[in-house]
């Protein structure tokens, strides 16, 4: 372990790693986030309609996801761009859940949302914009679902180790990580991977950590390979954007895979699972910490 990570992030007691190598699992029925499996959570940004989100669904489980993703309640940078459906969402959401056995994923952003999206959801988003909302971290300590803990897009991962703590402290350790991209001078692409985020979180936090290559690529171009650079330094599982039609999607079609494309994507990954699965058989101990020690 880097001393300096270790002076950093160990006051973090509940998130933080301290020596041994133990991990945290988040469970979700049967799905097991930071075990040895690489799970993938697909689906719109936003949820548009029944007949998108189902099409979605479908797709999604058929090309090996296990999760559903897609917002309700949406935090749209712009007052005149599409908000989300609300509680009609959620309900769209749980009728894809019936029908195709995926576990749902949808942002919350505020605090007196969290009792009506814990009846729906399986696992709570807090979106790069509330990484440091504390009022509502504080109120999902005791939601009783696990929380999606994206990376605000300037924040430190010690502010991310920190607000981690905040919603452990409140009483809530199923806490999954997210790498999504930060703001930095570069512009080519929505945000920056921070590829490195996954191996540095790896080593100094128990927690699970999965990458979010859509909105940091921005275009669905980079997506495939953006995931599969997260997928050999050790990420958890991936959060990826798909519609059924993404140029006419109502948020984030830019970045949005289609279903061919995402099918594409899952099988371009499968040797360099494969590889992961090798390398970590023969050299158990480098993997395990991402090669970061
Ligand atoms: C999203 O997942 O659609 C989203 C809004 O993500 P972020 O908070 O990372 O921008
Ligand atoms: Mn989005």
């Amino acid at each position: 372990m880097n001393p300096r990570w270790n002076g950093q992030f160990s006051r973090f007691d509940l998130v933080s790693r301290s020596g041994a190598p133990h991990r945290s699992i988040v469970r979700v029925g049967e799905i097991e986030i930071g075990g040895d499996d690489f799970v993938v959570i697909a689906g719109p940004c936003a949820v548009e309609s029944e007949d998108q989100l189902l099409r979605t669904a479908e797709a999604v489980a058929k090309a090996g996801a296990c999760l559903l993703r897609g917002g309700a309640y949406k935090p749209r940078s712009s007052p005149y761009s599409f908000q989300g459906l609300g509680v009609d969402g959620l309900k769209i959401l749980r009728k894809a859940r019936q029908q195709t056995g995926l576990a749902i994923v949808t942002e919350v952003m505020s605090e007196e949302d969290v009792g009506v999206i814990a009846e729906y959801a399986d696992i709570m988003q807090v979106g790069t914009r509330s990484m440091q909302n504390y009022a509502l971290l504080g109120a999902l300590g005791r939601c009783g679902r696990p929380v999606l803990l994206k990376r605000g897009m300037t924040a430190t991962l010690e502010e991310l180790l920190c607000s981690a703590q905040i919603l452990a402290t409140a009483g809530n350790r199923d806490i999954i990580l997210c790498e999504r991209g930060i703001r930095t001078f570069e512009t080519a692409t929505r945000n920056t991977l921070d590829i490195a985020a996954v191996p540095v979180l790896k080593t100094v936090s128990h927690l699970p950590v999965i990458v979010d290559p859509s909105h940091a690529a921005g275009v669905r171009s980079l997506v495939p390979v953006l995931a599969r650079a997260a997928a050999v330094v050790g990420a958890d599982g991936l959060l990826v954007e798909v519609h059924p039609n993404p140029d006419h999607a109502l948020s984030d079609g830019e970045q949005s895979l289609t279903f061919r494309e995402f099918g594409e994507m899952m099988d371009d990954l499968d040797p360099y699972l494969a590889l992961r699965q090798e390398a970590r058989r023969l050299r158990p101990r480098l993997v395990a910490v991402g090669g970061a020690d």
